[in-house]
């Protein structure tokens, strides 16, 4: 039924580029393109660059599916992008019916982080795993949730906000306006604020190797300081790594997974990181629940959501028992 002569198109749309690749029936990349997003007055014509690239990386294939990944909250059921870009007027817009209609292939929209966490399952670290948990730690904390090898939506396909899950009423301010999220205890830019409350009090070498980088104190400044056993560090890292675990944990206990996926900045800066977070993990779960899950770094870097949109039409043979969507 699925033959070699298949083509999907994933598209990473992002506030500030577009990125487009065509993919064989076996999920290789063939062609790749990316554009700016900047100039376009109207959601209109951000909707017709897209569907310029598509075709552009397509050159002329029938294609059986446009994946799209999209930030900010999106309706995958009925392919509408309802808020939460920085791009002109995006707000409720129909992109499976405009594209479709432009396109004439079948179209899926689907979340970044979502599309992230697919990319991953189909295509990278997550393979060969039936029940995974991606979680990214950059400046905020983005998730998806794949269970019995079905990606995770809900009734508004906002399922998987691990990021938001409150975890300490007391604690600080989010981006969401409530108090006391995972991401403000243990995203990147947590690590950060924490950081330059502690450097204020305590000496650090941590100012030193921002500024000889000529970069302001990040969660990697902080990940080097720590390898020089610098005192400031050690702490920060410390109760990142317990807030980090303490998140994992509660996900492990709601979704009982075999893998947990790490991927984002923070993982990418922390070479240490993992032995700390899988014990650290260990110790805040249940005792029937310690040594079911393997928490491991991310495969697929900067294309996971390319890839992760182009996955949604699964690619053959992806494995025996996906049948197509
Ligand atoms: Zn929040």
């Amino acid at each position: 039924m699925h033959n070699i002569d298949k083509y999907v198109v994933g598209v990473d749309l992002g506030g500030t580029k577009i990125a487009a690749a065509l993919f064989d029936s076996s999920g290789k990349m063939l062609k790749r393109e990316r554009t700016e997003t900047a100039g376009a007055a109207t959601a209109r014509e951000v909707v017709m660059r897209i569907t310029g690239m598509v075709q552009s990386v397509a050159e002329g294939r029938t294609l059986s599916g446009v994946g799209l990944a999209s930030p900010g909250a999106v309706n995958s059921r009925d392919g509408i992008v309802l808020h939460g870009t920085n791009l002109p007027e995006w707000t409720n817009i129909p992109l499976k019916k405009w594209m479709e209609a432009e396109l004439g292939a079948p179209v899926q929209v689907v979340n970044d982080a979502n599309a992230a966490a697919w990319g991953e399952y189909a295509r990278g670290a997550g393979r060969g795993s039936a029940n995974m948990v991606y979680v990214t730690f950059s400046t905020g904390i983005g998730a998806g949730i794949v269970l019995d090898g079905e990606l995770l939506l809900g009734t508004n396909s906002f399922a998987g906000e691990l990021g938001h899950n409150i975890i300490d009423p007391g604690g600080p301010v989010c981006s969401c306006g409530r108090n006391g999220c995972w991401e403000t205890f243990a995203s990147g830019t947590a690590i950060r604020n924490a950081t330059l409350v502690l450097m204020q009090e305590r000496p650090s070498l941590i100012a030193e190797l921002a500024a000889a980088r000529g970069e302001e104190v990040s969660s990697r400044t902080v990940f080097e300081a720590r390898e020089q056993g610098d005192a400031v560090a050690l702490e920060v890292i410390e109760r990142a790594i317990h807030y980090m675990a303490l998140g994992l944990a509660n996900a492990v206990h709601t979704f009982n997974p075999d893998r947990i996926v790490i991927g984002g900045g923070v993982s990418k800066a922390a070479g240490q990181l993992f032995p700390m977070l899988r014990e650290e993990t260990e110790k805040l779960v249940m005792k029937p629940y310690q040594g079911s899950y393997e928490i491991v770094p991310a495969g697929l870097h900067d294309d996971v959501g390319l890839i992760g949109a182009a996955a949604m039409f699964r690619f053959q043979p992806a494995s025996t028992a996906a049948n197509s969507h």
